[in-house]
């Protein structure tokens, strides 16, 4: 079959856009310019939102299996530890997987290059994107592979090509913002003594230092910032003495050492005609709250159900635009508060200052103590408040749930219908006889689940029904089961619920 998708790029968003896209029967190709799967294990969080979509996409306890869930901060000053803030749990209730998981991004690369593999497709490596045209009939591309060119045409490109991404800068976008004067290290290390299984963290002047454990291989990921005095090509020796009884430690063997620095931009556009950008080709910030890779699979996982629509035959190419309009506003927010929280952590002087007069006295207190705080920071960590209120796919509100947002997870379990990865219409409590029958008139599955206190908790309406979308946000939220609204949004997208409808 013709390549109906050519992917740029095979880190975490390409791989998840490849799954995606392959397993609903897109014809996929993926390239990259590397020999194989990334060696750097750069992030670490996994986040539960992340984990949602792997439950849909069938492989999320697997993924459990192999990393680790973090159970509680702890933070260090003067080489003592100062403060214990659990985390174990943290999201109860609010997600199947109410925790943070530490799974390194060379794991995970690898994991998700054989799942592809399990969907029939092979990521085509030494392949490297040079030049691209499109026209209104498709993107027509030159690779060069081992010192060859030759064309590939597809009918959309989409660029996964990280931060400095090919596609971006050929289609002329801009990425405005900035770099952080720090420079930053990080590295894998044997400790000496019992592995540690929780996250670690000393804040002080002008520094800090962060440790998370590495299931696969009994190691610690080290992250910190270097010394202004480094010397121009620093090794682990650079920041061994001070990093050691920060952190407690006593490093017996370093398995990896890079340094890097931190930018934070957008693009000023995620699509442009036939060509799409996701991941850190679109957006890029500091790794406060380990967010990056979490949104850039976040992205590949919108984008991929809109393309096969489109390339289906099931909905107008202006469901494309949806992309856009949805990801790009909660890039530019993310951004901006990963900034702020990033400023305040590594600004001249701060750090001691953070911890002892802020940090310290009302904030860990507040989050230790109460389940509220805890349960805030989850969902701001997590990716489950990530919302689509002014899409045009986004209408109505019924209980606290507005047309846009996730839907809300059940203890009872109602996202174990989401597997289907196809839309679907949810009712709490009564099903009206109407909105039955216009139901299987769209040919779009109902499922109701009985009204309960959780249910009311979460925010849901008694007797409301709830169009979900393949990738479970609501799309529209009816307080009153009107049934005429869902055919409204079918002829406005052209939408076509089902796939053999
Ligand atoms: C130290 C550090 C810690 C981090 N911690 C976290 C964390 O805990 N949680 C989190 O969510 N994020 C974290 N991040 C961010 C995360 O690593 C990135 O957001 C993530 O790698 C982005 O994935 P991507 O697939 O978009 O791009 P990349 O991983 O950069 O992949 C892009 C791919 O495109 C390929 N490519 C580029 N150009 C071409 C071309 N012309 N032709 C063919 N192929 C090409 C490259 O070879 C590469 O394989 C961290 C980052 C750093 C540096």
């Amino acid at each position: 079959m013709a390549t109906q998708v050519l992917i740029v790029g095979a880190g975490p968003t390409g791989l998840v856009l490849a799954i995606a896209l392959a397993r609903r029967g897109v014809a996929v190709r993926i390239i990259d310019k590397n020999s194989g799967a990334g060696q750097a294990s750069r992030a670490m969080a996994v986040h539960a939102r992340t984990l949602e979509f792997y439950r849909q996409l069938g492989f999320a306890e697997v993924v459990l299996n192999q990393g680790i869930k973090i159970e509680a901060i702890h933070l260090r000053e003067h080489g003592e530890d100062i403060a214990e803030l659990p985390l174990k749990d943290i999201g109860a209730g609010l997600s199947p997987y109410p925790f943070v998981l530490a799974y390194p991004q060379d794991d995970h690369e690898r994991f998700l290059v054989a799942q592809l593999h399990a969907e029939g497709v092979d990521v085509e490596w030494n392949t490297e994107l040079e030049s691209f045209t499109q026209d209104e009939w498709g993107v027509r591309a030159v690779l060069q592979q081992d010192g060859d060119c030759h064309t590939a045409s597809s009918v959309y490109l989409c660029g996964c090509d990280g931060a400095r991404s090919r596609v971006r800068e050929s289609l002329r976008l801009d990425f405005s913002g900035g770099t952080y004067q720090h420079q930053f290290y990080v590295a894998d290390v044997q400790t000496a003594g019992p592995p540690n299984r929780d996250l670690v963290g000393h804040l002080g002047a002008n520094t800090f230092a962060l440790m998370l454990p590495v299931r696969s291989r009994g190691m610690q990921r080290l992250i910190g910032i270097l010394p202004e005095d480094a010397p121009p090509e620093p090794d682990f020796e650079t920041v061994r003495p001070v990093l050691e009884p920060l952190l407690g430690i006593r490093v017996e063997q370093v398995n990896w050492f890079s340094t890097y620095r931190v930018h934070h931009r957008v693009a000023a556009h995620f699509r442009v005609g036939r060509c799409f950008l996701a991941g850190d080709a679109a957006h890029i910030h500091s790794p406060a709250g380990g967010q990056g890779m979490n949104t850039g699979i976040g992205d590949a996982i919108n984008l991929a159900w809109k393309l096969a629509h489109v390339l289906q035959g099931r909905a107008d190419a202006a469901l494309l635009d949806t992309y856009e309009a949805e990801r790009i506003v909660f890039a530019r927010k993310l951004v901006a508060t990963t900034d702020r929280a990033f400023q305040l952590i590594v600004s001249q002087g701060a750090g001691g200052q953070l911890l002892r007069s802020w940090l310290l006295p009302h904030v860990f207190p507040v989050l230790s103590g109460f389940a509220t705080a805890r349960r805030t920071l989850f969902k701001t960590l997590s990716q489950v408040l990530i919302h689509y209120p002014d899409s045009p796919l986004s209408a109505g509100r019924a209980g606290d749930v507005i047309g846009g947002d996730r839907l809300p997870w059940l203890p009872s379990d109602n996202f174990s219908a989401l597997q289907s990865l196809e839309w679907q219409l949810h009712v709490y409590g009564r099903t009206d006889p109407m909105l039955a029958a216009a139901a299987q008139a769209l040919r779009l599955p109902l499922h109701a689940w009985p009204w309960s206190e959780d249910a009311a908790h979460a925010g849901l309406l008694e007797n409301a029904a709830y169009l979900v979308r393949p990738d479970m946000h609501v799309a529209l939220a009816l307080p009153r089961q009107e049934a005429d609204v869902l055919q409204t949004l079918a002829t406005r997208f052209a939408l076509r619920f089902s796939r053999d409808s």
